[in-house]
């Protein structure tokens, strides 16, 4: 598939993981736990990283919370996790680093908020400790502006200059402008301070999809650091999922974003790791990265007979995710597999024969016989009340033929 051309970002190291340059867009998550409580947090960077996500960003707000860093990480060493972890700071970051020591060595990366370390003097050398913790422990920062903690002073000084122009910008203007800015001075004053080009990654989060698109695109043009994509508060359910896609499914298209985080408010008791799935879903629709074979299923309509192949698709899907970490250990490739699941004839034999194995459930009044086709071609026709085990027994079959062992590789 034809990519869209990347912009040229200077590749940021964090710890095994390659951000911006040539490296593919990382996928990235943040716990919701208490941080202080080591077990319930290293848990869930574990199921986080297990989903997928090649970073995982923990909150670092209080003593306890940094006291209990450095023990998270030995945790997750246990328990073979080896995930970078970025510490989030805000408020009290130059503090926190400078009181605990083996949290600052610990962290793989530090996230700076502009909006958050400190006003008039204070900020500038808050701001400067934390860059200085980032020197002398060789690690690597990401400047992130939030809308809802933008610079005041920054902002202040904007709107200023604005109000003595002969034609003001509008207020929408001035705050994107604020967000760029405020991600952009501080990057500069990060470099005055010794932090090199390749230690620096940007982002500029607001909650609006055509300000994110905006404010991207401008600080895409304005600079050539490392950019992280992400809406913020995108919100619950489908509509996190739609707005977070809407905004970055247009940038990533022009090329920009180095590495995403889709912000989705869990449902009650929901899996956190479904942020993870979501981002890795937008790389692979777009054909961007490959991280799980796809499930190609038809809609259905009034053609299927009953909701049998809808409970196939969602099996296959479980099946495929359940088996991937053992598949993706033993098989180069697995991952650009597609599965198609259809409803009936009327599409099932076209998308099964472009998927590489595909199956077609009878629809109303057709023959009760489901046609598979492996590389485009009919091979076997099952029947009866075992379809859905013999079909998965066949893709067990089709990756075990299909991809090379990685040790054969080897
Ligand atoms: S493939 Fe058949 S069942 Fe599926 S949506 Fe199309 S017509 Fe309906």
């Amino acid at each position: 598939m034809t990519q869209p051309a990347r912009r040229q970002s200077t590749p940021v190291r964090i710890g095994a993981v390659t951000v911006g340059g040539a490296a593919p867009i990382v996928v990235q998550s943040m716990t919701n736990t208490d941080t202080a409580d080591v077990e319930a947090t290293a848990r869930q960077v574990q199921a986080l990283a297990r989903a997928g996500s090649e970073l995982v960003r923990i909150t670092v707000n209080t003593a306890e919370a940094a006291a209990a860093v450095a023990p998270i990480r030995e945790r997750l060493e246990q328990l073979g996790v080896h995930v970078p972890l970025v510490g989030d700071f805000h408020f009290n970051g130059h503090k926190l680093l400078r009181e605990h020591p083996e949290c600052a060595e610990a962290l793989d990366k530090y996230r700076i908020n502009p909006g958050n370390v400190g006003r008039g003097t204070k900020r500038d050398l808050q701001f400067a400790e934390m860059i200085e913790t980032a020197l002398r422990c060789a690690k690597p920062v990401r400047i992130g502006v939030n809308w809802g903690s933008l610079d005041q002073d920054l902002l202040t000084r904007l709107m200023d200059e604005n109000s003595r122009r002969a034609q003001p910008l509008t207020a929408e203007a001035i705050m994107r402008e604020a967000v760029v800015s405020s991600a952009l001075e501080s990057a500069r004053r990060a470099g005055e301070l010794g932090l090199p080009h390749d230690r620096i990654i940007l982002s500029a989060k607001v909650s609006g999809v055509q300000d994110l698109i905006a404010i991207y695109a401008s600080l895409a043009s304005r600079c050539s650091y490392a950019l992280h994509l992400g809406l913020t508060e995108a919100g619950m359910g489908s509509k996190g999922i739609v707005a977070s896609t809407a905004a970055m499914a247009v940038l990533l298209q022009q090329g920009i974003g180095d590495t995403i985080r889709v912000s989705l408010t869990p449902e009650p008791g929901g899996d956190r790791s479904r942020e993870v799935i979501v981002a890795q879903e937008i790389l692979q629709t777009m054909g961007l990265r490959s991280f799980m074979p796809m499930v190609v299923a038809c809609p259905g309509c009034g053609r299927t007979t009953s909701s049998y192949f809808q409970e196939l698709a969602q099996r296959i899907q479980s099946h495929i995710r359940e088996r991937m970490p053992v598949w993706h250990r033993a098989y180069e490739g697995v991952e650009e597999m597609t599965v198609a699941v259809m409803g009936c004839v009327v599409n099932g034999p076209g998308e099964s024969r472009h998927a590489s194995i595909g199956i077609s459930l009878p629809g109303t009044g057709e023959r009760p016989v489901a046609p598979v086709y492996e590389d485009g071609e009919k091979t076997v026709t099952l029947k009866g009340e075992r379809i859905a085990e013999e079909f998965q027994d066949l893709v067990e079959r089709y990756v075990a033929r299909k991809f090379a062992r990685r040790a054969e590789i080897a």
